[in-house]
């Protein structure tokens, strides 16, 4: 087989995982990504197990670890700002062996771009596939800045409002699994809210509000709300939505939304998952969110799209046919994403505060789960274990 020229669709965690991984291999890979450049900012995530596995034997724990962040503890606060628990980060961390970071989304992505460009791959930035076609011996497309291009295979790594999805797969709502909840996350300056260095979360009924210090006076906010199916919010809708949703929030989470500009959030999206009965079709396949989002309630996602670039690039070096290296990727992992699935579908009912919850049964449960032992039971349980493990 070994075709040479793969054009992934989405340069981010998935589809820059996989190129460095193809380049490696021998392959020609070009990634066409729809921002202008690198995201330069982005939510904060917990980075441990599998993407963990895949990072290590990329070579990348260093640059990992050269990430830092002042966080020492995660604190869940009363309405005044004052600790009601903590936990300290080295307790989580102890129990996932050390192999466990902070770190944005961006900063992921910075350091799989820096490998991408130094390996020479090109990246594509302002661009976007318009059409796909598959023919006999290959597959044709043509881009959003007008140029046109002949590819041996076709990889959707571009998110969960995938394109090359729709393009081959089909309307996108079939597939789409609504949790419950929207969530909106920004950087602002952290002059005066005193966050320390400690992760600080405010719970109410039907929302909750994450603050991550990310030095030099600045913080990320990371804001959840249980909300109706309303689909896409216009990026100049979303502020609005925020502050009426919050109104009457305790905390500083009112304010740090009354000080942020009108602009719209850095990030703002439903929690959905993505869940279909293939992950493939003819010469095209999709990886990461794309086919298999977790949706954040599963901490993993990143874990998974790395995973999953990771086992297509082994499946196409040795199988002798991409139909047989695109089965073998999908037999394998898609019953670690459903189990995620099921498991992060579970866990939404409880992920934030409903009418239902009562707050001493919630704290005793809270304060149970990050003991020593409940974080040990649960990563156990939960993704602290690479699915790789046992891959050959
Ligand atoms: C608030 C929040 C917190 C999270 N926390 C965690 C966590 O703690 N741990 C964890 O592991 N995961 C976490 N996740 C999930 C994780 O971020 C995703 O699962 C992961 O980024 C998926 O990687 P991906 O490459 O498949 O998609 P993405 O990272 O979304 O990358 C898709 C890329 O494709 C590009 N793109 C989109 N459309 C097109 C198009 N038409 N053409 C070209 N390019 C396109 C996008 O610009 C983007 O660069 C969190 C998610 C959210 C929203």
């Amino acid at each position: 087989m070994k075709p040479t020229s793969v054009l992934i669709s989405g340069g981010g965690i998935a589809g820059l995982t996989l190129a460095i991984l193809l380049k490696r291999m021998g392959w020609e890979p070009t990634v066409v990504e729809r921002n202008d450049a690198p995201s330069a900012e982005g939510y904060m995530m917990d980075f441990f197990g599998s993407g963990w596995d895949v990072a290590e034997r990329m070579g990348l724990i260093g640059d990992l670890n050269a990430v830092h962040y002042p966080i020492k503890r995660i604190e869940f606060v009363r309405g005044d700002g004052r600790p009601y628990m903590t936990v300290p980060i080295e307790r989580i961390s102890r129990a996932l062996s050390h192999r466990y970071v902070y770190l944005r989304r961006s900063d992921l992505e910075r350091i799989l771009f820096n490998r991408v460009r130094n390996k020479g791959v090109a990246v594509r930035f302002g661009t976007t596939i318009d059409t796909l076609t598959d023919r006999a011996d290959g597959i044709a497309a043509t881009f959003s800045d007008g140029t046109q291009g002949e590819f041996a295979l076709v990889i959707g790594a571009d998110g969960i409002h995938s394109r090359v999805r729709d393009l081959v797969f089909g309307s996108q709502r079939s597939f789409m699994r609504y949790l419950g909840y929207y969530v909106a996350a920004f950087h602002f300056p952290d002059s005066h809210h005193d966050l320390g260095n400690a992760v600080k979360i405010h719970e109410e009924t039907d929302r909750t509000a994450m603050f991550y210090p990310l030095g030099a006076m600045r913080a990320d906010a990371t804001y959840l709300f249980r909300y109706p199916d309303v689909g896409h919010v216009p990026a100049g809708d979303r502020m609005a939505l925020l502050r009426k949703v919050f109104a009457g929030a305790g905390w500083i989470i009112e304010r740090v939304l009354d000080e942020q500009p009108g602009a719209a959030p850095v990030f703002f999206d439903s929690a959905t998952q993505v869940a279909m009965p293939d992950w493939y079709a003819g010469r095209v396949a999709l990886i990461g969110d794309a086919c298999g989002c977790l949706t954040l309630l599963a901490g993993q996602g990143s874990h998974m799209a790395m995973a999953g670039a990771y086992v297509l690039a082994q499946e196409l070096e040795r199988a002798a046919t991409h139909q047989e290296a695109f089965a073998a990727y999908q037999r394998f992992l898609k019953p670690h994403v459903e189990k995620r699935q099921r498991d992060a579908a579970w866990f939404s009912k409880y992920f934030v505060p409903s009418e239902r919850s009562r707050p001493w049964l919630r704290r005793l449960a809270v304060d149970a789960i990050f003991s020593s032992l409940g974080i040990g039971l649960m990563m156990g349980q939960f993704g602290g274990k690479s699915v790789l493990a046992n891959y050959k």
